[in-house]
């Protein structure tokens, strides 16, 4: 059945109190119930007892960005982004797809990367006299957009880590979170970056993105689980592995820095996996407690970058609507804006039009490691 991965239990538990709707960031744009937690819900009962509706369910089901912050308020505790990420699978199933959804599976299915770029996913490190550890305790999963779009910033982590002693794995694709997140299976993606993590003697991945960490992290094991592969690694954000070796990073120089930052809190590793504490940490040992301020909303209660679940490649407008409703949270007297994420860094960079430079926590680290 194609809906199958629906649950059902979950579903019917929603009482429709609305309660959601407040939260939901699409809704605060676009204003339509189709397009807030508590319409998708219905709409997805409907798909689930046979109705058959058009288009424009795509319309209300692929705007979500996954974002999970309906799921902090609900009291019936339902997960949306879990039945819309299902909903989604199963009109895959049947062939219903939008071009944007077809056009990432896709590019994913044929080079192994979302930017459907054929160029050598290490070319990043190009020019650096950087020696890769064998059989390293940790590797670094750079994940698409760092090694396609923002390869300074892969280059910058990777020289931090290499620091550490991290490996890279000898043939990352893509981790499959684009797949999963708009209604395709990834088996084959992540049967391939099982092998070569085992390929490498890793014990523990640091993603470099939010949507890594969180696929690398939850749906890795389940895969692997329902396909006979042994899994034994453990999975870190490198804001995690960072604050962890902050001594580390001290001794090698790093310096404080006169800077007024602020944090955004990408939904995949903060809402959805309680990662809140290591990049403050790491922001305030750079830049001292004073010098921190925390967005309008932050932490569980933080705002989505809009570029989540499908949604920048699908609806580039409400997208960028959403980051710029997220750079208003910001502060006054804020110099950098620090993330996470190259989704949100992306997203928010792009939304732009004040004065706060958006940067990744890692950007930070460098520039007090060169304040010396
Ligand atoms: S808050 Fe929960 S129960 Fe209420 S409408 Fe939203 S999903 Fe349904
Ligand atoms: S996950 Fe985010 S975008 Fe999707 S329905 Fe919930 S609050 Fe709205």
């Amino acid at each position: 059945m194609s809906f199958s991965k629906i649950d059902k239990r979950d579903l019917y538990r929603c009482v429709s109190c609305g309660n959601c709707r407040s939260v939901c960031p699409v809704f605060e744009q676009s204003g339509w119930e189709s397009q807030n937690t508590r319409g998708r819900i219905l709409l997805i009962r409907d798909l689930f007892e046979g109705v058959v509706h058009d288009d424009a369910v795509f319309e209300s089901l692929n705007t979500c960005t996954t974002c999970g912050y309906c799921k902090t308020t609900c009291p019936a505790g339902v997960n949306p982004p879990e039945l819309v990420e299902a909903a989604r699978y199963g009109l895959v199933a049947l062939g219903k797809m939008t071009p944007t959804q077809a056009k990432i599976h896709d590019a994913v299915e044929t080079h192994g990367n979302t930017l459907a770029s054929s160029d050598d996913r290490r070319a990043w490190l190009a020019g650096e006299a950087l020696t890769i550890p064998k059989n390293p305790e940790y590797v670094f999963f750079v994940g698409c957009l760092d090694s396609y779009r923002f390869p300074d910033n892969a280059k910058k982590t990777y020289k931090i880590l290499n620091r550490l002693g991290v490996g890279l794995l000898e043939d990352e694709k893509c981790c499959g979170s684009p797949l999963l997140r708009i209604g395709f299976n990834a088996d084959d993606l992540i049967a391939h970056n099982v092998e070569q993590i085992q390929k490498s003697g890793a014990k523990t991945l640091i993603a470099g993105c939010a949507g890594c960490y969180n696929t690398l992290l939850n749906n890795y094991k389940d895969v692997c689980q329902k396909n006979g592969i042994r899994t034994d690694f453990n999975v870190v954000t490198v804001s995690q592995f960072l604050a962890a070796h902050l001594d580390d990073l001290k001794n090698a120089g790093l310096k404080p820095l006169d800077l007024k930052v602020t944090y955004h809190d990408p939904c995949h590793s903060g809402r959805h996996n309680g990662i809140f504490d290591e990049p403050r940490q790491i922001i305030q040992t750079v830049v001292g407690a004073n010098n921190f301020v925390e967005m309008a909303s932050n932490r569980e209660k933080s705002r989505c970058c809009g570029g989540g679940g499908g949604v920048r490649s699908g609806y580039n407008d409400l997208s960028m609507a959403m980051a710029k409703r997220r750079l208003a949270d910001i502060p006054k007297g804020i110099e950098y804006l620090v993330t996470t994420c190259p989704l949100c860094y992306r997203n928010l960079k792009d939304a732009g039009g004040n004065d706060v430079k958006v940067i990744d926590i890692v950007e930070l680290v460098e520039m007090a490691m060169e304040n010396q």
